[in-house]
């Protein structure tokens, strides 16, 4: 079948998300059968079809999108668009929310739940970026093209097909353009979606990531820390002496990861990365301040903590030696800064979320395995909520980078796959399986 051509390069679409499968999973028969006659079911089999028949539509959105910047807190055009286009794909109503994350509502017969289903509107790129989409053949070149641009077209697509073929649901499905899911982002969208009183869907599909052929229902948590040491400063002759900022990050550095080796080394997979270091004003100047900004993951909350506690306790060794070794002026002090804290959590393989997620694939020939990542499903997994994290379709590759692209190739598939998946979990009105 066509899909599979895409397959082949499913790995590098994976290593782009920073996902690792994890074991494969067997898919109970009856979701099986459940996703089949969904499939063939008159409505929902016109709206596969309508995904199909969407799909320049679908490309010329995803370049729009595209080319519509959204760094980092700076997501609201795009997010302006994209409420617009919710609206023209057939959304019965659509608002913004106090933090900028787009909703639009198709409301279900009997209401009883609401089902989440969203891709991020925010990119990793910076004010400033060149984010012109350049097109040869059927691949597209641009920053954020795949990551998450291609994840909102995912969901309007849907949307549109479901509304043009007239499928209804029982509960309630808000299509979500989610702000926050990148970097010091710090899935501040999803935060407040799912805060005290929040809206808060008893189920979310986001959409975000590769093909069919993985789903992330483990949510890779992170926490993160901007650390800055500050003294006087002064003359690199004149005041020598004088305690040093940059001396006592470097002595940071070398006595967590002293630490962190032996952290990682063995049991629950973790990591580590002091991605930024600055400070200093010349090269003949003690510096006045000095800064890292420090990444650390685990599959395991409990290993997270410990990392977390062994990274505090050596920037506070180095404060001490360095403010030990200084011959005059006064001692230095540090700021340690929590940037980020990304929960991590696993919902159940046997959930129905999950078993559909996994049958949907199947439904296409994949088999999928379940994995773990940092994605937007972390906060609802951390809150005991199902949820589960599906491709985006085509090819994606160099996400995160400037030369990232992503392939036209057969990628209605998820737009496909993700309608059944969204139409089995809020049920179909008059469904007779
Ligand atoms: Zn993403």
């Amino acid at each position: 079948m066509r899909y599979s051509t895409a397959l082949g390069v499913a790995a590098a679409a994976l290593a782009a998300l920073g996902t690792r499968p994890a074991a494969a999973q067997s898919v109970a028969p009856g979701y099986l059968e459940e996703i089949s006659s969904l499939a063939t079911d008159a409505l929902v089999a016109a709206a596969l079809r309508l995904a199909e028949a969407h799909d320049d539509w679908a490309l010329e959105r995803l370049i729009e999108l595209t080319e519509i910047p959204a760094p980092p807190f700076l997501e609201a055009a795009r997010g302006a668009r994209f409420a617009e286009l919710l609206v023209e794909a057939g959304a019965d109503s659509v608002w913004t929310d106090s933090e900028g994350n787009v909703i639009g509502l198709r409301r279900g017969r009997t209401r009883e739940r609401t089902v989440g289903f969203g891709g991020h509107l925010d990119t990793v790129f910076p004010e400033g970026t060149d984010v012109t989409v350049r097109q040869v053949g059927d691949t597209l070149f641009a920053p954020g093209v795949g990551d998450d641009s291609r994840g909102l077209v995912v969901v309007l697509s849907a949307l549109r097909a479901m509304v043009e073929a007239g499928v209804r649901t029982e509960d309630d499905v808000v299509f979500v353009g989610v702000v926050g899911e990148e970097g010091l982002g710090d899935l501040r969208g999803m935060k407040h979606l799912y805060r005290e009183g929040g809206l808060a869907p008893s189920a979310w599909i986001d959409v975000d990531g590769g093909g069919l052929d993985r789903v992330v229902s483990m949510g890779l948590g992170s926490v993160r820390y901007r650390v800055t040491f500050e003294g006087p400063g002064g003359h690199s002759w004149g005041a020598f002496g004088t305690a040093s900022p940059t001396h006592a990050l470097g002595r940071a550095v070398r006595h967590f990861q002293d630490v962190a080796d032996t952290l990682t080394r063995s049991g629950p997979r973790t990591s580590y990365n002091v991605g930024r270091v600055g400070g200093g004003a010349s090269i003949n100047a003690v510096p006045s301040e000095a800064w890292m900004e420090v990444d650390m993951r685990s599959e395991s909350p409990e290993r997270l903590s410990g990392i977390e506690q062994a990274f505090l306790a050596a920037v506070d060794r180095a404060l001490e030696e360095e403010n030990a070794l200084r011959r005059e002026g006064p001692a230095l002090t540090v700021a340690k800064d929590r940037v980020g804290l990304r929960p991590s959590g696993a919902v159940d393989p046997e959930a129905p979320l999950v078993q559909r997620a996994l049958a949907t694939s199947a439904h296409f020939g994949v088999d999928a395995e379940l994995a773990s990542s940092s994605t937007d499903s972390n906060i609802p997994i951390a809150l005991g909520v199902p949820a589960v994290t599906i491709g985006r379709g085509g090819v994606s590759a160099n996400s995160h980078a400037p030369d990232e692209y992503w392939i036209n190739r057969d990628a209605y598939v998820a737009v496909q796959r993700a309608i059944l998946l969204v139409v089995a979990e809020a049920r179909l009105v008059g469904a007779t399986f």
